[in-house]
């Protein structure tokens, strides 16, 4: 745990040097003539604000780079967070870079603003990729915003959302060519041209090259797809020595499935079983076009695989009893990782599902249970049946209190237990949950 905690405050402290390096950019080659008019001033904080912006666009993709030691530091649904947190602010500081800076010319040149841009796109150099770059990453912006983002399909904004690489890429070179920090100033082109190389190093080893090198290395292939209740499919995959994975029952990774439909996008579904030597197994609920179609995946479909990501392991828990809370098919992970704790701690096990055919996987649990002393408590029904406050869990699980609580679930189970947990005083590094969207989503 110290050395995970570790991890997450180097990262912290190199994301703040690097901001404030890059704030230095500015204030270092700043000169009198930046601050003699209205329009030099606007100018010049036009290029603060490309600078910072940039900085953050570059931070926000190597939170989603998945590099292994941040993403064990802080979790995958917490990076996905501070990268949508992120986002908004880097578009700001650029959407105003490109206002300020033309109105900063015209006012300088007195012309009109329109003209400007005009002259900006055409005769500066790179200014033009730099601009295409600019409403890609506009495009992106307002595509993520969440009326505009619940109109359109998950694929199409993840494709608009691609564009953000390729838009942060074109707007480098006028920024070395055209910028008055760069110019005449090579130790600090030399800063910004090893921070552009290591975060597209970065991107381009983590989220390419492992993902396909360990996906081939495995040799991943789907043995079986069978139906485990209404509309929920476990599908079976066989590899050599998957073990070296090291991946833990409750992590997830993202899927592709190299058939018509699934290849494209990658998809997040945990392991609904811990891995073996050979095997990983996870379990699907149909609830669109991808997840819906798994069970037209023929065997020997060969599987890319990304990951293993998130933090909601078994290493996690401190006390000598846990909860583990599995709401639908939220219940997957948890019965994987009922497998990993200890024989010493005390496992209790929830299993809520509105209707008795969504219990998935319960001839396993019953096993497991079995096999270890556990308890599974089995909540079928309405909401209003089992409130799932600290009362009622408490009922349930009398030593609640003083466990640490795994949940998976709907939002609002895990919003219910979290507050349950909040009020009998459980900590929150005893709380962990998994939610089956990306948090914020
Ligand atoms: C960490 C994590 C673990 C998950 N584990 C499981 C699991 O074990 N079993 C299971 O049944 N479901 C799991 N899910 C949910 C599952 O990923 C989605 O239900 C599935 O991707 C929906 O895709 P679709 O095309 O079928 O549906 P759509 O109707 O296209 O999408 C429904 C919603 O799912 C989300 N989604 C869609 N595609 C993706 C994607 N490629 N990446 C991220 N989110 C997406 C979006 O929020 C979208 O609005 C998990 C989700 C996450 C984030």
């Amino acid at each position: 745990m110290f050395k995970k905690k570790l991890g997450a405050d180097w990262a912290s402290l190199v994301t703040g040097l690097g901001l404030g390096l890059t704030v230095a950019l500015q204030i270092e080659t700043t000169t009198r003539e930046d601050w003699a008019s209205v329009y030099a001033i606007l100018t010049s904080i036009s290029r603060s604000f490309a600078l910072i912006g940039t900085y953050l666009a570059l931070v926000g993709l190597v939170l989603v780079a998945r590099v292994p030691w941040i993403e064990s530091s802080v979790g995958h649904d917490r990076l996905v967070t501070w990268h949508r947190k992120l986002g908004p602010y880097s578009l700001f500081l650029i959407g105003f870079h490109v206002l300020f800076v033309a109105i900063g010319y015209a006012g300088l040149e007195q012309i009109p603003t329109i003209i400007e841009i005009w002259r900006m796109v055409t005769r500066f150099p790179w200014m033009l990729p730099a601009f295409v770059g600019f409403i890609f990453m506009m495009a992106a912006g307002i595509t993520s915003y969440k009326k505009a983002r619940a109109r359109m399909s998950y694929e199409t904004w993840w494709t608009v959302h691609l564009y953000t690489y390729l838009a942060i890429a074109l707007s480098f070179m006028h920024q070395v060519l055209t910028g008055p920090m760069f110019i005449g100033h090579p130790l600090n082109r030399f800063f910004w041209n090893v921070l552009y190389l290591a975060v597209a190093a970065t991107l381009i080893t983590w989220r390419f090259a492992i993902p396909v090198i360990r996906s081939l290395r495995l040799g991943l292939k789907v043995e079986q797809v069978i139906k485990e209740g209404p509309g929920v499919f476990s599908i079976i995959m066989k590899g050599r020595n998957v073990d070296s994975l090291g991946a833990q029952g409750g992590q997830f990774f993202g899927w592709r499935f190299l058939t018509k439909g699934h290849w494209f996008i990658s998809h997040p579904y945990s392991l609904s079983a811990a891995p073996t030597k050979k095997y990983l197994r996870v379990t699907v609920k149909d609830l669109g076009d991808h997840s819906g179609s798994v069970t037209f995946i023929k065997p020997e479909t060969r599987v890319f695989l990304e990951g293993p990501y998130g933090a909601f392991t078994a290493g996690r828990a401190s006390k000598g009893h846990v909860t583990l809370i599995g709401g639908g098919v939220g219940i997957t992970p948890i019965r994987a990782i009922m497998e990993e704790f200890p024989p010493n701690v005390e496992v209790d096990v929830i299993f809520r599902a509105s209707k008795k055919e969504d219990l998935v996987l319960k001839e396993e649990l019953d096993y497991l249970a079995e096999e270890r002393g556990a308890r599974v408590h089995y909540l079928i029904g309405p909401r209003s049946e089992h409130p799932m406050d600290a009362k009622y869990i408490m009922r349930i699980v009398p030593t609640f209190r003083d466990s640490d609580v795994y949940i998976c679930g709907p939002t609002p189970l895990v919003d219910a237990v979290r507050e349950a947990a909040r009020n009998v005083g459980i900590p929150k590094n005893r709380f962990h949950d998994e939610a089956f969207a990306f948090h914020g989503e």
